[in-house]
């Protein structure tokens, strides 16, 4: 049996209670970073695989992954695959369960909080609001860089008028913040970053369209991080003073 199970955005009191039971009941746990540092160390070491990055800094076969679910399952384990967040935003977890499914393996699938909204949300961002935004977009930053034509409608995107979260975007924040200045949104449309949201070290960084990739640069922001665009970003500033969520230090660019 293979659990593919979200972990959360990695505050340990934000793994669900089930993730909390099979973490204890599995005899496998196949991994890699995202969960972050306090999750993995909980985990008992002769029970943790890490399938992230090796030490040579290359990255694990995603083949490898999928044939080691299947033969740990095969050999009767109880396996937890944990991802950070949810399994399937993002995750490839929709990759390892079509692969299990075509291997006879049974599984289950364990949602998980997804840094795409609780990223966010703990740094006083609601994802929508009734006054400021009715939609909500979820998109990858990170664009394959052998497609021809980029995965992701900007342009359509800046249309929308609701907010637009990305993950995996701190890379190529300069191509796609001018990306949606190009397809016409308001460059003072307020822009924030969420740096290891829930984590002890988690860090907010906040601008605007025009001014982000500056405040990325001089403060030196990493992955993992989220990006939100729109009204909703700046509520942030009306609350953050009563806020108690465990921002190490929230970065406040102030618009001139
Ligand atoms: N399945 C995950 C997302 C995997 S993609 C989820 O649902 O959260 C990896 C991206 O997730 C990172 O590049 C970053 O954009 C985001 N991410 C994951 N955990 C995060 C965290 N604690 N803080 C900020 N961003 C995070």
């Amino acid at each position: 049996m293979v659990y593919l199970v979200g972990s959360g955005p990695g505050d340990p009191e934000l793994l669900t209670v089930k993730a909390k039971r099979l973490l204890e009941e599995a005899d496998v746990v196949l991994h890699d970073k995202l969960p972050g540092p306090e999750i993995i160390e909980s985990i008992p070491e002769e029970k943790r695989e890490d399938v992230g990055k090796r030490a040579g800094g290359e990255w694990t076969p995603q083949e490898y992954t999928n044939r080691r679910l299947v033969e740990l399952a095969r050999e009767g384990k109880t396996v937890v695959r944990l991802k950070g967040g949810d399994p399937f935003v993002f995750g490839r977890g929709g990759e390892e369960m079509e692969h299990l499914a075509s291997e006879e393996i049974p599984f289950e699938i364990v949602p998980g909080i997804t840094s795409a909204i609780a990223g966010p949300g703990t740094a006083g961002i609601p994802v929508t609001h009734r006054d400021h935004a009715s939609s909500v977009s979820f998109v990858t930053g990170h664009e394959d860089p052998t497609k021809e034509e980029s995965a992701v409608n900007w342009e359509a995107l800046a249309a929308t008028g609701g907010t637009i979260v990305v993950l995996m975007g701190v890379g190529k924040l300069p191509d796609y913040t001018a990306a949606l200045r190009d397809a016409g949104m308001d460059p003072d449309t307020p822009v924030a970053l969420v740096e290891r949201a829930t984590r002890p070290e988690m860090r907010v960084a906040t601008g605007t369209l025009d001014t982000i990739v500056d405040v990325r640069d001089e403060e030196g922001i990493e992955p993992p991080a989220i990006t939100v665009i729109g009204a909703v970003a700046s509520t942030r500033e009306r609350v953050v003073e009563f806020l108690r969520n465990r921002t190490g230090d929230a970065v406040e660019v102030a618009d001139e």
